[in-house]
This record gives C-alpha cells, structure tokens and sequence, in this order.
C-alpha cells in the first residue's frame, strides 16, 4: 500500500518550522530562488530581462539589484503581489506556510494573531495569498 502525497516528505517543502529557524538573508535567498527558479535562483532583470545584474544592497540592508543593460534597480519582491512591503520577508514566507498549510482555511483574526500584526494587514495578506494561488491555478481547471 503506497503512502498518501500529504504524508510524504515531498509534500513538506516549506514548512513553518523551517521558516522560523531562518534569518533575514536566508528569507531573502529563498525568496529569490522561488521567484527566479527557471534561472536557478539567478536573478533576471524584471524590466528588460538581462541576465547580467548587480547586487545593489543599501546602506541600510534592503536588498537590490541594478541590472547592467537598463540601469534600472529592482528587488526581489518588484512586480510582484508583495510589492513595496513592510514586513520583513521572513514574516510573508511565515504567512505563506501558516495560510497554505492550513487545510480547512485560516482566518484573517488567527493570521493576525499568528504574524503579531493588525487585522487589516491580515486580511489583505490573506486575499493576495488567495490571488496568486487562483492566478496559479488559472487555465488548470
Ligand atoms: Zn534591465
């Protein structure tokens, strides 16, 4: 008798366990290996996507790269639903394994609970959770 998908290790590739033993750059690094996963975690430029870009971190941490043909600078998170965050990254990774991990749905009240942040921030979180997995699933069904 074969074992069930969900009970497999397979099944665990982002768990919330590992999520809160990462720090800040190790959030960053996974962030960026999802995000640029056709490139093996080499970041494309979003404007003209250059192969050949620049690690352009701020004087105060934030993570950026300046691609060489447009000179334009981007993060890891441009174009993307968790544009112009606020959060440390670790906390959207934390969100995303709480909320897709959860088989009969999370509340916006226990995320909210769970991330330490404002209902509203939330429920906003949980509805672009929602977005990307319909924009995912779009065409599937
Ligand atoms: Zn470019």
């Amino acid at each position: 008798m074969s074992q069930h998908f969900l009970l497999s290790a397979k099944a665990r590739t982002l768990s919330l366990a590992a999520v809160l033993r990462m720090s800040e750059e190790e959030a960053e690094t996974a962030f960026v290996c999802i995000r640029w996963a056709e490139t093996e975690g080499k970041p494309v430029c979003i404007h003209c996507e250059c192969p050949t870009v620049y690690d352009a971190r701020r004087p105060c941490g934030v993570l950026r790269f300046r691609c060489k043909a447009c000179r334009k600078d981007f993060s890891v998170t441009s174009g993307t639903l968790f544009a112009h965050h606020k959060m440390p990254l670790r906390n959207y990774l934390a969100a995303i394994a709480i909320f897709c991990n959860e088989v009969k749905g999370k509340s916006a009240l226990a995320l909210s609970r769970d991330l330490d942040c404002q209902y509203k921030t939330a429920f906003v979180l949980a509805h672009k959770l929602r977005e990307a997995m319909v924009a995912e699933m779009k065409g599937r069904i």
